[in-house]
């Protein structure tokens, strides 16, 4: 039996038997795993705040062959993100981080990359004031991960160059009107391509700029901020995006939905 020490973070939680828990949890090394924490419903036991969502824990646990739960033999709470449920939004998107990870396939030797930006993130959400952005960051980050970043140099239907490119400068749109995310094929529609599907969902100039921007300078400093449109209409893009890939609706981008872009 091989006995396994990483640390992982709580993506889901559910209740087993009286006083346990089941974990699904996201570790630094090995991809995701589930296993039963004895005590995790059980104040006393000192083992409830280890099951809580989105903490992060040092796991000492084993794998027995044709089991799809791991045996955690050890486990310590090393940070609770107390903020994350205690503020509805950021749980939130606490919840919407998680539950993309949990569609994901997340192979052992890339198990470090989704670990270090879940844990970024999660330390970013619970220490600033608004999320929008932290998640947009996210998304493009694990759109990268994921090897499905959107191209967004030339049109994805008639190959037309979507950008003025001068020498030294950072590419201005080629087009003022809007162009479209078409999530089927990985890519933008220039405005002529433009047509009307359950894939496609416009994008304005000014948020194909900044997409760009930081899809091309990913975890740099950027240049170019954000406006709450841009960061409105990018959500709405990405939602598409993600749900075409996964193939099917992310549950908690709904909730998520409904609770932001109030004004
Ligand atoms: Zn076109």
């Amino acid at each position: 039996m091989k006995i396994i020490e990483t640390e992982g973070i709580v993506l889901k939680t559910m209740d087993f038997k009286e006083m346990d828990s089941i974990l699904t949890f996201l570790t630094r090394d090995v991809g995701k795993k589930a296993g039963v924490l004895y005590g995790g419903k059980s104040v006393r036991s000192g083992n409830a705040a280890k099951a809580e969502m989105f903490v992060l824990n040092h796991l000492e646990f084993s794998e027995k062959p044709g089991s799809d739960l791991v045996r955690i033999r050890k486990c310590e709470l090393l940070e609770s993100f107390p903020p994350l449920r205690k503020n509805y939004s950021k749980f939130l998107h606490a919840n919407y981080f998680s539950e993309l990870l949990l569609q994901c396939e997340i192979p052992a030797v890339e198990s470090q990359d989704y670990f270090e930006l879940l844990k970024k993130s999660m330390t970013q959400l619970s220490n600033s004031k608004t999320a929008e952005e932290i998640k947009f960051n996210y998304e493009l980050h694990l759109l990268k991960l994921l090897g499905i970043q959107p191209n967004l140099e030339t049109c994805v239907h008639c190959g037309t160059d979507l950008w003025q490119k001068e020498s030294g400068r950072i590419p201005a749109p080629k087009f003022s009107v809007p162009c479209q995310l078409d999530a089927s094929l990985g890519g933008i529609r220039c405005p002529k391509c433009c047509i009307s599907n359950s894939y496609s969902v416009g994008l304005h100039a000014g948020s194909l700029a900044f997409l760009r921007e930081r899809q091309t300078r990913l975890g740099m400093d950027s240049a170019i901020r954000p406006t709450q449109n841009n960061l409105k209409e990018l959500d709405q893009a990405f939602s598409l995006y993600f749900n075409y890939f996964f193939g099917r609706n992310i549950k908690s981008h709904t909730l998520l939905m409904e609770n932001s872009w109030k004004n």
